[in-house]
C-alpha cells in the first residue's frame, strides 16, 4: 500500500471517473473509500445530461449506461423543459438513471482496469512536502503519494485540512428525501403549495412520451420541503411525518424507511481546486442545490478535466504548471452551475410574484434562440474552455464526426478511447512530424458532412484540430501553422527532440 503516484480519497461517482481517467494512462493510483462496498443510501442523482453521456463515449462506455437506464429529454430549467433532440450530437437526451447504477458501472469500470479501492477505509489528513505528500489513514497506517485529490464530497475532509475556503450561501430552504412504506397512498407526482415543492413516487418508474409513469407497488419516495430550512442533516421518521402533515394534514401512514436524508440549497465552492499536491474535484470543490441535475454530471466532468493532466505531469511528460488549468478552465463553469442552480432554486418559490416570473422565464424558453442557449448549458455540451480567441471550435466539445482514415470508417470518438491526445488532419498527408510528441497520435481521415456544434450551430469546417484527452478542442488551423508546435507543447509537453 505504501506509495502510489496519486492518491483519490472518496470512491464516488468522480473519484471514480478520475480513477478510471489515470488508469487508463498508466498511472499507479489508490482510491481510498470510507465505504464498504459501493452500496449507496439513499437517492440521489437521477440520470446523466448528454455532455456527460459523450465523456462516458469518449471512453466506449456509454453503451454500459444506455443498456440500463431510460434516454429521455432531461433538460429544464426551473420547471421548464429543453429538448435538445435537434442538438448535433450522437445523443440528443439524458438518461434516467439512479446513482447507485451509475456508481455501480463505474466501479465494474475501474475494476477491469485493475484499479486499487481501499474500501472501509477514511483518510484523516496528510501532510505535504517538496517531493510529496503523506497521506493518513483511519487504520493508522499511512500512503505516500506524489498527489492527493480529494473527491470526498461536500464535506470533504481534504478540503478543510488544505484550508481551501468554501465560500457562498447558507441555505434558504430544505427538502427530506425519504424512501418508506405507507398505509396509505398519496397521489404519485409532483405537487406544490406556498411551503415549496414537494413529491411522491416510486423507485421504479418507465418514461413514456415525456411522461413519469410509476411502476405499481414497492416502496415510496417521498421528497417534502420544510416549512423552517433546517441545518442538521441526520432527520427522523418523525421529522418526516410533521413536514408531511403540515403540508397535506396526514403523514399516509409512513413506516419501516430504508433510508432518510435531507438536502438544502446550500451553495458554495472551493476559492481554488488546488493547494500545491492537493486537488479538489466533484462535490467537494462545489455544492448546490439539486435543481437542475448538475452535481454528479459537474463532478465526472472535472474528472476528465484533470485525469490526463494529472497523468501527464506524474510521467513528466509536462511541467506542474499544466495542472493550474485545472482550475483555471473548471472554476469557471461550476461558478456557473451555481448561479444557475440558485435562480432556478429562487423560480421553486409558490409566491404570486415569483410565479410570474417562472411563467415569464417558461415564455421566453418557448422561444428557439433562448431554448437553444439554456439547453446548451443545462446539457454540459456548451461548455468552452477559455483558450484565447480563434475558430469557433477552440475550446469546445470535438464533434464526434463520422471519419474514414487508413483503417476504414470510424468515430471521432473512437479515437478518444484510451485517453490519448489526437491531431486530426484533414488535409494533405504526411504534412508533419509528429514523433516529438509522442502521446499524440496524428491522423490523416476524411470527413464528408458539415461541421456543426449545438448552439452554435454550424462552423467553417478546419483543416486539422488538435483535440484533447477530454474532447475539448486546444487548436484549430492548418498543419503548417507555426502556432501547432507551440499548442503540442503547451498541452502535452516539449518536444522529445
Ligand atoms: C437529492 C439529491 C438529488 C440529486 N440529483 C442529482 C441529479 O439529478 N443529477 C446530478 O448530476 N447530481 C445530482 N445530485 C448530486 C450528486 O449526488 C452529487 O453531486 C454527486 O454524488 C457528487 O459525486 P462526488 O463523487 O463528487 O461526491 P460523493 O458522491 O459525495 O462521493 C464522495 C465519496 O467519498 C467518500 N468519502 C467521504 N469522506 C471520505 C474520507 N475522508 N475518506 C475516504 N472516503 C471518503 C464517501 O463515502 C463517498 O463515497 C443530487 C444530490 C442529491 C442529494
Amino acid at each position: 500500500m505504501n506509495e502510489r503516484s496519486v492518491a483519490i480519497a472518496g470512491g464516488g461517482p468522480t473519484g471514480l471517473m478520475l480513477a478510471g481517467e489515470l488508469a487508463l494512462a498508466g498511472v499507479d493510483l489508490a482510491v481510498v473509500e470510507r465505504r464498504t462496498n459501493q452500496d449507496l443510501a439513499g437517492a440521489r442523482a437521477g440520470g446523466l445530461h448528454a455532455r456527460s453521456i459523450e465523456v462516458l463515449d469518449q471512453r466506449g462506455i456509454a453503451e454500459r449506461f444506455l443498456a440500463e437506464g431510460q434516454k429521455a429529454q432531461v433538460a429544464a430549467f426551473a420547471g421548464t423543459p429543453l429538448d435538445i433532440s435537434d442538438f448535433p450530437t450522437r445523443h440528443p437526451y439524458g438518461l434516467g438513471l439512479w446513482q447507485n447504477h451509475i456508481e455501480r458501472l463505474l466501479a465494474d469500470w475501474v475494476d477491469e482496469l485493475g484499479v486499487t479501492i481501499y474500501r472501509g477505509l477514511e483518510v484523516t489528513g496528510f501532510a505535504q512536502d517538496d517531493d510529496g505528500i503523506e497521506v493518513d489513514l483511519s487504520d493508522g497506517r499511512s500512503l505516500r503519494a506524489k498527489y492527493l485529490v480529494g473527491c470526498d464530497g461536500g464535506r470533504s475532509l481534504v478540503r478543510r485540512a488544505a484550508g481551501i475556503e468554501f465560500a457562498g450561501w447558507d441555505p434558504t430552504t430544505s427538502c427530506l428525501i425519504a424512501e418508506v412504506e405507507a398505509t396509505e397512498e398519496p397521489d404519485l407526482g409532483i405537487h406544490a403549495d406556498h411551503v415549496g415543492i414537494h413529491s411522491f413516487g416510486r423507485l421504479e418508474y418507465e418514461i413514456r412520451d415525456g411522461e413519469i409513469l410509476f411502476k405499481e407497488g414497492g416502496p415510496l419516495r417521498v421528497m417534502v420541503t420544510e416549512r423552517q430550512p433546517a441545518k442538521g442533516s441526520e432527520p427522523t421518521l418523525r421529522d418526516l411525518r410533521e413536514a408531511l402533515v403540515a403540508v397535506y394534514g396526514t403523514d399516509y401512514g409512513i413506516h419501516s424507511p430504508t433510508w432518510i436524508s435531507r438536502f438544502t440549497d446550500m451553495t458554495r465552492q472551493a476559492s481554488s481546486y488546488r493547494d500545491r499536491r492537493v486537488l479538489l474535484a466533484g462535490d467537494a470543490a462545489h455544492v448546490h442545490a439539486p435543481d437542475g441535475g448538475q452535481g454528479l454530471n459537474t463532478g465526472v466532468q472535472d474528472a476528465v478535466n484533470l485525469g490526463w493532466k494529472l497523468a501527464q505531469v506524474i510521467k513528466g511528460t509536462s511541467p506542474d504548471e499544466l495542472l493550474d488549468t485545472y482550475n483555471a478552465e473548471r472554476h469557471p463553469v461550476a461558478a456557473r452551475v451555481l448561479r444557475m442552480t440558485m435562480a432556478q432554486v429562487a423560480l421553486r418559490r409558490q409566491d404570486d410574484r415569483t410565479k410570474a416570473v417562472r411563467e415569464a422565464m417558461a415564455e421566453m424558453l418557448g422561444m428557439d434562440e433562448p431554448r437553444r442557449r439554456y439547453a446548451g448549458v443545462m446539457s454540459g455540451l456548451d461548455i468552452r474552455y477559455d483558450l484565447g480567441e480563434g475558430h469557433p471550435l477552440l475550446g469546445l466539445r470535438m464533434p464526434d464526426l463520422d471519419l474514414v482514415t487508413a483503417n476504414g470508417p470510424g468515430r471521432m470518438f473512437s479515437l478518444l478511447h484510451d485517453a490519448r491526445p489526437v491531431l486530426l488532419n484533414l488535409g494533405e498527408p504526411g504534412r508533419f512530424d509528429i514523433t516529438p510528441w509522442g502521446e499524440v497520435q496524428l491522423i490523416d481521415a476524411s470527413y464528408e458532412g458539415v461541421w456543426k456544434v449545438p448552439v452554435l450551430g454550424e462552423v467553417a469546417p478546419p483543416e486539422a484540430v488538435l483535440v484533447r484527452p477530454d474532447g475539448h478542442v486546444a487548436w484549430v488551423g492548418d498543419l503548417d501553422d507555426a502556432g501547432l508546435p507551440h499548442a503540442l507543447t503547451t498541452w502535452f509537453g516539449p518536444p522529445t527532440r
